[in-house]
């Protein structure tokens, strides 16, 4: 009942307006149906082969998120189902995404990630990188994508005031981008930021969908 517990607490303890991601990765289908019994329907994985293995196990009606480096040459076994690509950082990918989205026939959904971290191994665009891509008009010829949003990891430190900071930072952009290029775009409207350790902060400042793991799933052994 633990997992079941800790989505109950996570999500009476955050506003109704975030969407909660259950970060189920390294996890196995056991406990993912343990959420999705108590009626959690949203997941997350960061690997393409564990995805597309727990999407074909599982109850059709989850709606899979995935929030990992994506590699164009695997876009194609999640481009069919997938709700919503994360971690978005080049224009090659995206180009990539809306090929597979035509193959599919559908409009895939995907948020723009954002470097705010000081560690130079996260990866997403810098804001001068973003401007300069949405200003070309191929974008608008993307017609087998939906950008939704955008997407960003804080740094992994306990200065709670520069983490603060960085999600302040991510919701500066958004609202920008929002401004000059999505202000018709009703969906572009999520800004995915907060995991176990910083999530709070992440809501004060802006969030609208949280990527929980740990704190649900408790630790996990990649071992
Ligand atoms: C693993 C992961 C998370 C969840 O991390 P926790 O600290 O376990 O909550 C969130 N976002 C991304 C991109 C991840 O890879």
């Amino acid at each position: 009942m633990a997992i079941a517990d800790n989505i109950k607490t996570i999500k009476n303890s955050i506003p109704e307006h975030v969407t909660l991601v259950a970060v189920s990765k390294t996890k196995p289908n056991s406990d993912i149906l343990e959420a999705y019994e108590c009626g959690h329907k949203i997941f997350g994985e960061n690997k393409v082969q564990d995805l597309t293995r727990k999407y074909e196990e599982l109850p059709k009606d989850i709606e899979w998120h995935f929030i990992g480096h994506l590699q164009s040459n695997k876009i194609k076994y999640i481009a069919p189902f997938v709700s919503l690509i994360h971690g978005v950082d080049s224009q090659k990918l995206l180009i990539a995404i809306n090929k597979a989205g035509i193959k599919n026939n559908r409009k895939i959904k995907c948020l723009l990630q954002v470097h705010i971290a000081q560690e130079s191994t996260k990866f997403g665009f810098s804001e001068d990188e973003l401007i300069q891509m949405l200003n070309e008009d191929s974008i608008a010829t993307l017609n087998n994508i939906e950008i939704c949003g955008v997407m960003g990891m804080a740094t992994n430190t306990p200065d709670t005031a520069a983490i603060s900071k960085e999600f302040a930072g991510l919701k500066e952009i958004f609202t920008k981008l929002k401004e000059k290029y999505f202000s018709k775009h009703e969906n572009f409207k999520h800004i995915s930021m907060g995991m176990s350790g910083d999530y709070t902060i992440a809501i004060e400042q802006g969030s609208t969908m949280i990527r929980v793991g740990s704190s649900i799933f408790g630790q996990r052994n990649y071992h």
